[in-house]
Parts: structure tokens; C-alpha cells; sequence
């Protein structure tokens, strides 16, 4: 551990040297952008199983997760490698002069151009895709933008053997030193020195709401405010209409008891609401959902102060007047494993318990019994931001419930139609964010292509000759990129 003095000094020497490598950086083409994102992907797929070892040693993930979730860190890489070629990322928009306006219109051309230097918290839940090397890195050293990797303690021996992978491919590819830099020191000092830092230009986060709070307050207090894009989980409410409780109860049930129980319920799409209205179809989807939860043993969770945070929460939720325990409640449970708890409350004691409202994270959901579809929806109204949606319904349903479409994506970034909220596709139309508090800045996703939009900002160039413009920008369009031209 360093001492106040030591940690203040190390982390201004990090930050003004990644100050100083995104002066360099940003002025690199984005085809040599793609070859070093390449290159990072090269050196984590060739760290082979010793990488998964070292990380299912860390976090209690089973080997086929994490190999999984490899590749899809390596998937990410690529897809961002693939983006910057494409070269139709900038937003490219060209306005060309009309002299003959009155008032005459300037020649006017816009581009994205990158913050600076990105400041980044990896998550616990996911030690790769979300982590050192995962989807906040990519799209920030694609943007063009320095990194500084706070590693997440839960997970270090991975993230610094990641941290090796990306500086290698730095030297490589011939990327500025410190272009990529790691900063493996634990504490919340070091995380509010990083955010307040004069050279850092933007935040990622992903984690708990109190973390990515802090985060965010000590950004707002800056002289210079910068944006932190904080996503800090969400309890993805799931609507299950009458007619499909009545007519497929048993397939509903094993599907939500497999989404509720995925990964220990350490997904922050866990579905932890479900909203229903009383009746003889959710009686039997109780019975059936609760049956299969039981059936779900204890596991592992990531670290003990998770699986501690999910003992303490669900016994506080069970302890609030009205809300009922539906599987069976175990009599013991072992240290840093969790159980998956199924509880029943009834709309009216649910919007009277501000409490049930927050995440308990791990494999718990909470069914909200409401007498009337009116009741359903006020549910709804009154939970607040959130990642996802899931409206689980037959066409009687959708015909009935229509608007329901509208007020749930008041609710949330994602709008599932009958499927789980876990499991979220890295692709161009991904949304993965919400309002807040799901994140704190409802404008971007935080998964898939479009997350690189985080790190950017527009720039507009007037009446400038061709010989001082970007290449994207100039007349003669010599990179060929894509341009809106009007
Ligand atoms: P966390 O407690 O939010 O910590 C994440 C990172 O943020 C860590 O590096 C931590 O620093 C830093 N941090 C947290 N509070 C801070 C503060 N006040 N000032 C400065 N830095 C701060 O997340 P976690 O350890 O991964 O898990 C704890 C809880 O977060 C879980 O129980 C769960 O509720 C939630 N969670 C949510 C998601 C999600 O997807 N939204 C994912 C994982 C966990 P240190 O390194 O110094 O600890």
C-alpha cells in the first residue's frame, strides 16, 4: 500500500503520461488504430488456458463461461478493428457553401474527434469482456483515446496478465508508450485521484450504484467536469401477461428460472422483478418456477463481499412487512455461495417499500402480484431506470396490452418481447444502458459498436482550405470514407 504522498505522485506521473500519449495517439490513422486492437486480441487468444485458469482461480466462474466470454472480448476487438476500416464511425458531415444564400452559407464540415485520456473501471462480473481488455478499452483506444485501467481488485493476477497482452501489442504495432497504462493500487482514494485528475477527459464504470455514484460526484466536482458513463445495474422488470400464464405457465417457468440463476444471478440484466396479475395461470407458473429454483444448488459467488451484500439484502427484503418467502428457505448456507430466492409481494406493499425497489445482486427475483392491469402498469411506472424491460405475452396479450410497449421503454434502454433480459448480443443496435439510475447518461450504450460514440465529440471546421483539414473532411474525400454531403 503507498503512502497519500507516494499514491498522489504516481497517479499524477500516470495521467500526465497518458496526457501525453494521446497527443500522439489521436493523430494515428485509424486503419493503424485497428491493426494494435487486432494485435491486442492476437496476445489474449495466445495467453491460452493459462489465462482461464487464472481467472476461474479469481472469480469462481466455471472454464466454459470464461472461455466464452473470451472470445467474446476478442469478438469485441475485432468488431471495433472492423469499424475503424469501415471508417463510417466519425459521423461524417459536409455542408458545402451556398454564396448565393442570403445570409451566404460558410462551407461547414463536421467529424467526431476523440475526448482524451479515458479513465476506466473494470467489473468484477465480467473479468474480461468488461474489464481490462473488454468493451469500455476497445472502444476507448479505438475512439483514439488513451486508457487507464484501474484493475479490479477482485480480479488482479487476470487483469495484469491482460494489462501484458495489450502493452505487447502496443510495442508491436508501434502504438505511443504509455497509450495503454494499469494502475494496479486498490483503494477509493486512488480511483477519486484517477477521476479528478486534470488530464483525464471521461469515465467508464461499470459496478454497484454507490461506486459508480461516487465516481460521478467526484467528476461533477471538478473545476472541469468531465463525463463518467457509469452502468450500475438494474432490476429489469418482467411483465407476464394473463393469457400467456394461463396457456404456456410451464415453458415461462423454466425460462425465467434459467435467466434468474445464469452465472450465480451476477448478470446486472438479471430479471430480479417480476409483474403479474393474480390468477390461476401465475398460481401454477409460481409452483413450476419455484419447483426449478429449488432445484438449483448453492454455487460460488465472484468474491465473499458479493455473496456477503446478497445474504444481507435478501434477508432485508424478506424482512419488510408483506413480502413472502416462495422457495423453501435453507437452513444453512456456505460461506461465498448463494442460494436462488424467490419472493412474493403485493403491488400495493411493493409501492409502499422503496427497498424492493433496489437490485439485490445474485439469483434472486421478486414477484409483485398486482389485482388489475391498471395496477400492473402503476408497477411498472414506479420502479426507476432501467437497463431492460421483458414483456412476456401471446398475441390476445399484445392486442390487449399494446401500449404497454410505450411505457416500458420510458422504463428502460432495451425492450425484450418474449425472451430473458440475460444475454446481451454485442452488435451495431445494441442498447445496452437505460435512464438513470440503470446508468448516468441515458444517451449511450455501453455494449456493442455504437459505445464508442462515449469517447467522442463533434467537431465543426468552416470555410478551411483542403490542405488544413482532416483527410476524412478534405474535398477530394481521399480516404473514400462514407460523408453526408448535402
Ligand atoms: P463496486 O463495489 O462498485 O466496485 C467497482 C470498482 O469501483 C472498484 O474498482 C472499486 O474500487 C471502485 N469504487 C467503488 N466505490 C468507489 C468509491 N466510492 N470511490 C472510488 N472508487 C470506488 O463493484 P464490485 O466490487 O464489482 O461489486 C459490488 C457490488 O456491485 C455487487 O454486490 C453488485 O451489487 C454490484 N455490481 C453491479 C454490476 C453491474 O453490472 N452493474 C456488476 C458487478 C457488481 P476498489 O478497487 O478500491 O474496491
Amino acid at each position: 500500500m503507498l503512502s497519500t504522498q507516494s499514491l498522489h505522485s504516481e497517479i499524477d506521473q500516470v495521467m500526465n503520461r497518458s496526457g501525453n500519449a494521446f497527443l500522439q495517439y489521436r493523430q494515428i490513422p485509424a486503419a493503424k488504430r485497428a491493426e494494435f486492437l487486432l494485435a491486442i486480441a492476437q496476445h489474449i487468444e495466445a495467453l491460452g488456458d493459462a489465462l482461464l485458469q487464472t481467472a476461474a482461480a479469481e472469480t469462481h466462474l466455471p472454464m466454459a463461461r470464461l472461455t466464452g466470454e473470451r472470445g467474446r472480448t476478442v469478438g469485441q476487438l475485432t468488431m471495433f478493428a472492423q469499424m475503424l476500416r469501415a471508417g463510417d464511425w466519425q459521423e461524417l458531415i459536409i455542408n458545402t457553401a451556398i454564396p448565393d444564400k442570403n445570409p451566404p452559407r460558410p462551407d461547414i464540415r463536421r467529424m467526431l474527434v476523440p475526448l482524451g485520456p479515458v479513465v476506466i473501471f473494470g467489473s468484477s462480473n465480467f473479468p474480461f469482456a468488461y474489464s481490462t481488455a473488454g468493451g469500455d478499452t476497445a472502444s476507448a483506444l479505438a475512439a483514439g483515446c488513451s486508457v487507464v485501467v484501474k484493475a479490479h481488485p477482485a480480479h488482479l493476477k487476470t487483469s495484469i496478465l491482460v494489462a501484458e497482452a495489450i502493452k505487447a501489442a502496443a510495442i508491436e504495432t508501434g502504438m505511443p508508450e504509455s497509450v495503454f497504462q494499469h494502475v494496479e493500487e486498490g483503494s477509493f482514494e486512488t480511483g477519486k485521484l484517477l477521476v479528478q485528475h486534470p488530464a483525464t477527459a471521461a469515465v467508464g464504470f461499470t459496478g454497484s450504484f454507490s461506486g459508480g455514484k461516487a465516481l460521478w460526484d467526484y467528476a461533477a466536482s471538478r473545476t472541469n467536469p468531465i463525463p463518467v458513463f457509469a452502468e450500475m445495474g438494474s432490476i429489469n422488470p418482467v411483465l407476464l401477461f394473463p393469457d400467456a400464464l394461463e396457456t404456456q405457465y410451464a415453458t415461462l417457468a423454466q425460462q425465467y428460472a434459467a435467466s434468474i440463476t445464469l452465472g450465480v444471478g451476477q448478470f446486472c440484466t438479471n430479471p430480479g422483478l417480476l409483474i403479474a396479475i393474480e390468477g390461476a395461470g401465475l398460481s401454477s407458473f409460481v409452483e413450476e418456477l419455484a419447483k426449478h429454483l429449488q432445484e438449483v444448488r448453492s454455487a460460488p459467488m465472484l468474491h465473499t463481499g458479493i455473496s456477503d451484500a446478497y445474504a444481507k439484502k435478501v434477508a432485508s427484503a424478506l424482512s419488510i412487512q408483506g413480502v413472502q418467502w416462495i422457495t423453501t428457505q435453507p437452513s444453512a448456507i456456505e460461506m461465498g455461495t448463494a442460494l436462488p430466492v424467490l419472493a412474493r409481494v403485493s403491488a400495493s406493499d411493493f409501492f409502499h417499500n422503496p427497498t424492493l425497489h433496489e437490485e439485490i445482486f445474485g439469483p434472486y427475483s421478486l414477484l409483485v402480484v398486482a389485482d388489475s392491469a391498471e395496477q400492473m402498469m402503476a408497477v411498472l411506472q414506479s420502479v426507476k431506470g432501467q437497463l431492460t424491460t421483458s414483456l412476456m405475452g401471446t398475441d390476445k396479450d399484445f392486442a390487449a396490452f399494446a401500449y404497454v410497449v410505450q411505457e416500458a421503454s420510458l422504463v428502460a434502454g432495451r425492450i425484450v418481447c418474449n425472451g430473458v433480459p440475460t444475454g446481451v448480443e454485442v452488435c451495431d443496435a445494441m442498447v445496452h444502458g437505460g435512464p438513470f439510475p440503470a446508468t448516468t447518461d441515458s444517451r449511450f450504450t455501453a455494449v456493442g459498436v455504437q459505445s464508442i460514440k462515449r469517447w467522442l465529440r463533434p467537431v465543426a471546421f468552416q470555410n478551411f482550405p483542403d490542405t488544413l483539414l482532416p483527410d476524412e473532411l478534405k474535398r477530394t474525400n481521399p480516404l473514400e470514407v462514407v460523408r453526408v454531403e448535402k
